[in-house]
């Protein structure tokens, strides 16, 4: 039976979000349902502030970063009383199924709408962090980590023109995939992240005899570290400074920063967003809700919204094991 689908994108950006939108276009028309998109996140939903989204809306939409819907941050949806008049503006719309291409905040202010409100909410994972439990990848971490990797081959370039030492901060605050990747991908010497950074005193000890090796080996070298966000002390400040007392002053800190969330999506991005937003479609009417649509192992899984922020996602073990050994190299 045909249905009224709204959609929107919510929190930070991420490179694929358009394709999901095409792919949830072309969904609805096939399955006959009616889909709008409400602008500017959360807030949309409050000012019942939507278009219509018709077949002829896919036109050059796949090979777009960013989101033609506009992302936002939403304090007011938080409440109750702006949740009460979200809820009101949907029933208005008159749309049975809510959409959601968000990270993890946006899954949380999901469930909080269907305290207010009955319909059927769907929630695709859209996120560079990829720390969404529940599913492999997350829309937008694969570019990402391409868009970090090459970013860092230029630094490299640069770091062995000079053999100086870079620090090159990353997005992920509280989980390390990007880092980790971008930090194998571009053959980092060293990386921190959330997951295993242990203290300041015993990371810096491992780096300064990094350094120390390579340099009693080769003279002066260059050496990256990849850092994730808000994982050192005082960031890159901090650990510039904590070179500084063991005697490293060359040091150059590169924050990578938002360009981390924008360009046009990679192949594996375009290709999970279509998936997911043509799974997502399916899925309406049918008695699933507050629920999350993912991949594991390519296959499309259905996870409770609840479960999709909580227990950390662990990295994938064998890169950590490798990256652990290139961090840990022996020189004598
Ligand atoms: P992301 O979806 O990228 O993790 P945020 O954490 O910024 O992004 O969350 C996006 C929006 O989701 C917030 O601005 C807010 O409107 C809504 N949101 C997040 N957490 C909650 C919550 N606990 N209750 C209600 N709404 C929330």
């Amino acid at each position: 039976m045909s249905k009224r689908v709204a959609i929107l994108t919510s929190g930070g950006d991420a490179p694929g979000m358009n394709a999901c939108i095409r792919a949830a276009i072309i969904a609805c028309q096939r399955a006959k349902h009616t889909l709008i998109g409400y602008r500017h996140g959360y807030h949309g939903l409050i000012n019942q502030e939507f278009i219509t989204l018709s077949p002829d809306s896919t036109h050059n939409l796949i090979q777009q970063g960013g989101t033609v819907l506009r992302s936002a941050r939403c304090e007011e949806f938080k409440t109750v009383e702006g949740s009460q008049r979200a809820a009101d503006n949907l029933r208005d719309a008159d749309i049975d199924t809510l959409v959601v291409i968000g990270g993890d905040g946006s899954f949380k202010g999901a469930c909080h709408l269907s305290r207010y409100w009955d319909g059927q909410i769907i929630g695709i994972p859209g996120t560079i962090d990829n720390d969404v439990s529940g599913t492999d990848a997350t829309i937008g971490y694969y570019t990402a980590i391409d868009t970090a990797m090459s970013s860092i081959d230029k630094v490299r370039d640069t770091a062995d023109a000079f053999e100086r030492i870079f620090l090159v901060e990353v997005m992920g605050r509280h989980a390390g995939f990007l880092a980790l990747n971008a930090a194998l991908t571009s053959a980092a010497n060293y990386v921190i992240v959330p997951e295993f950074f242990k203290s300041e005193e015993h990371d810096i000890a491992l780096i300064i005899k990094q350094i120390n090796g390579q340099r009693a080996l080769k003279g002066t070298v260059s050496f990256i570290i990849v850092v994730a966000e808000n994982v050192w002390p005082n960031g890159l400040p901090g650990l510039t400074e904590a070179l500084k007392k063991h005697g490293i002053d060359d040091v150059r800190p590169v924050t990578l920063g938002h360009v981390q969330r924008g360009g046009s999506p990679v192949s594996q991005d375009r290709l999970l967003a279509t998936t997911l937003g043509g799974f997502a479609i399916s899925l309406v009417g049918t008695k699933h809700t507050n629920i999350m649509v993912g991949e594991v192992n390519q296959r499309p899984v259905i996870v409770p919204l609840e479960q999709t922020w909580q227990g950390a996602k662990p990295l994938t073990d064998a890169r950590v094991e490798t990256m652990e050994t290139l961090m840990n190299k022996r020189y004598s």
